[in-house]
């Protein structure tokens, strides 16, 4: 079947990255490795410590993202949409951004109000904002503004909710836009982009009845939305404590 072929498709280009990625992974145990025999030391300065143990984390979350990516794409992971919340979802996700994002970078929230519900899978959907919000930190290189808003939409495609997550990074070339959601396709160095991000995230969009769009200047910044339908009905029984119980205000 055309499903089956498009697997063992992936399957087969995953299979071409797996050296790539090994290689990359094993950097990263070398700088854990590293970090974690400096602080056998007993005579460590306390400044330096903190460096190493903060190398340590920073670099046990990358490795961990990229194998995220890899386990979600290689396993195509079926959806569990439940109806939630885009602004209870954002601020639950707050500390973890900043602490992605770095002292360096501002996060503003912007949430709009009333807003409507969606229906979407809640891992995928933060994912997809710790995603945006990586691509961020590197476009920004360090400093500047990450800026999260949602809004309710009525317009050709019926009622929306939109989230925009905004940058004030270096931006995309009109060339780099047309690629960016082509999956393995990066502009980052070796062993620092998969290339996987933005088209899981069009892929996610789609497959949630939604979309994903890119609207971004060289040296002003980019906006990724993300639009998914206003759901419909009733509650889901069971939903996420997390969401549920969150605050919406940040
Ligand atoms: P990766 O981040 O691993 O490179 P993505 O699919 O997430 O893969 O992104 C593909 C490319 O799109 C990036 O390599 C980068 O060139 C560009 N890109 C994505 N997000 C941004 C952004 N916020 N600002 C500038 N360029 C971006």
């Amino acid at each position: 079947t055309q499903q089956a072929l498009d697997q063992s498709e992936k399957l087969r280009s995953l299979g071409e990255l797996t050296g790539g990625i090994a290689h990359d992974f094993n950097n990263l145990l070398t700088v854990v490795r590293g970090s974690a025999e400096l602080l056998r030391s007993k005579t460590l300065p306390p400044e330096k410590r903190d460096r190493h143990v903060e190398a340590i984390v920073e670099t046990a979350d990358r490795a961990a993202e990229l194998t995220s990516q890899l386990l979600s794409f290689a396993r195509q992971q079926p959806l569990q949409p439940k109806q939630l919340d885009f602004n209870a979802l954002i601020s639950g996700m707050t500390a973890l951004l900043k602490r992605s994002l770095g002292g360096g970078v501002s996060i503003l929230n912007t949430p709009g109000s009333n807003l409507w519900n969606v229906r979407a899978d809640p891992t995928q959907l933060e994912n997809l904002i710790l995603n945006a919000a990586i691509n961020a930190r590197d476009a920004m290189s360090g400093s500047g503004a990450l800026t999260l808003t949602t809004a309710n939409v009525r317009g050709e495609n019926g009622e929306e909710v939109c989230l925009s997550i905004s940058d004030t990074g270096c931006g995309m070339s009109a060339d780099v836009i047309a690629r960016a959601f082509e999956p393995f396709f990066t502009t980052k160095g070796p062993g620092k982009g998969t290339g996987l991000g933005l088209s899981q995230a069009y892929g996610f969009a789609a497959q949630s009845g939604g979309r994903l769009e890119i609207a971004s200047e060289v040296g002003r910044g980019t906006t990724l939305s993300l639009y998914l339908p206003r759901a419909v009905g009733a509650k889901d029984v069971g939903n996420l404590a997390k969401i549920d119980s969150a605050d919406a205000a940040l």
